[in-house]
């Protein structure tokens, strides 16, 4: 073992004892009674009222208009772009550094993802970067935003709060003004984030959040759609449940429709965890201020911190080492997991993944970069506990 990887080891020990999931689903409140109220009144699935008392807490926890709960993130990222009638021929701006739910669902519907760089202060897009990459690829035609390398139409920008850090709203808001298309927030990580005192997901025309059992709060399974647009949400609540028209007795579909709702079992559990939220938050802003501090005495890495501009929730806490070194990376891995502290590395870049590899991009060479320095280290809420100060 490096002496890099004994001192991490040894900080992780010191901070946390013995061992450490990366992130843990915690249930400490209200899940077993209201799971059970499901199962004893036999409604389990789509239809049953948590999931509108799911949709309200979210609402009134993130300050948008509508929220639309579904049963995955990536089935609502797929409900926005294909409600937006982005499709066959055209092109999503998505930042090479994400999970690759935003990249996938760009794909489902016919659509292709174009490669963004993102930027070191919030491991978001890079709005500077990508208006002079648009600048010199793209030009307006009939009001329609164009590649003119590809001569495909550049139908959207989706952004991405990576690990909860909110990425730069105001730049990238005035770069989709400017070029006349459309911001859609990938707030899946950022649930309890804030970008200037409002809640991320409110600065694009539309958002998707994911409650995947690794995520701030979990239904199992599960994911929804914020938005502020009154028709945009109309349009999506009806899309994601079979585009059925509401009907007694018949079933009239007016068009080829998902079943993407949340079922109401995995509501209930959504709305204890909702429930548990603002503790959660504290608690990871705790572990992260110990990492951040913790982390200062220690040469080679750094706990990386989040931009200025906003507040995190710290969904997963990283190091950043100060060289570019993958073999390093690697070994600091392979020391910290062996010791029981749970670490990975950073999705690998999409740009570099088997199905994407051809698909257009910009330069990215910070994303690169950053895979190369990238650790993310343990960050369940419930590990605050063990902090030595409380
Ligand atoms: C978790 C996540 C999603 C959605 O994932 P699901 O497992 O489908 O809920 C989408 N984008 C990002 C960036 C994510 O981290």
């Amino acid at each position: 073992m490096s002496a890099l990887s004994n001192r991490i080891v040894e900080t992780f020990r010191a901070l946390l004892g013995e061992g450490a999931g990366l992130h843990e689903p915690r249930f400490a409140g209200n899940e077993w009674a209201y799971v059970k109220d499901c199962i004893d009144a036999g409604w389990v699935s789509t239809a049953g009222a948590y999931v509108g008392r799911f949709e309200q807490m979210l609402a009134d926890f993130t300050g948008a208009k509508h929220v639309i709960a579904t049963n995955t993130g990536t089935a609502a990222l797929h409900a926005v772009f294909h409600a937006l009638e982005i499709g066959d021929g055209d092109e999503v701006i998505v930042p090479a550094m994400t999970f690759a739910a935003t990249a996938n669902a760009v794909t489902y519907t016919g659509a292709i993802p174009h490669f963004a760089d993102v930027e070191t202060v919030s491991l978001g897009l890079d709005a500077a970067k990508l208006r002079r990459h648009l600048s010199g690829i793209a030009e307006t035609r009939d009001g329609r935003l164009i590649n003119a390398g590809t001569g495909n139409r550049i139908a959207a920008v989706c952004c991405m709060h990576t690990f909860g850090h909110p990425c730069d709203l105001d730049a990238l808001s005035a770069l989709c003004d400017d070029f006349g298309i459309p911001l859609i927030e990938d707030a899946a990580e950022s649930l309890g984030s804030y970008y200037k005192g409002t809640h991320t997901g409110n600065h694009g025309l539309v958002a998707t959040l994911s409650f995947n059992g690794n995520k701030t709060v979990t239904t199992g399974g599960g994911g929804a759609i914020i938005t502020n647009d009154d028709r945009l949400a109309a349009e999506i609540r009806h899309l994601t449940t079979t585009a059925k028209q509401p009907h007694k007795w018949e079933f009239i579909h007016d068009r080829v429709g998902f079943n993407y709702r949340l079922p109401n079992i995995n509501a209930a559990l959504g709305c204890a965890q909702l429930e548990l939220l603002p503790g959660f938050l504290t608690d990871k802003r705790r572990l992260a201020d110990a990492y951040i501090q913790a982390f200062e005495s220690v040469d080679g890495v750094t706990a990386f911190t989040g931009p200025g501009w906003g507040t995190s929730n710290y969904w997963l806490n990283l190091i950043m080492l100060d060289d570019a070194d993958p073999v390093r990376r690697d070994e600091i891995l392979e020391a910290t997991n062996e010791a029981g502290f749970m670490t990975r590395a950073a999705w690998r870049p999409m740009h570099l993944l088997a199905p994407f590899v051809h698909m257009p991009k910009g330069d990215l060479a910070v994303t690169e970069d950053i895979y190369a320095r990238l650790i993310n280290i343990p960050s369940s809420s419930q590990l605050a506990d063990r902090l030595v100060d409380g």
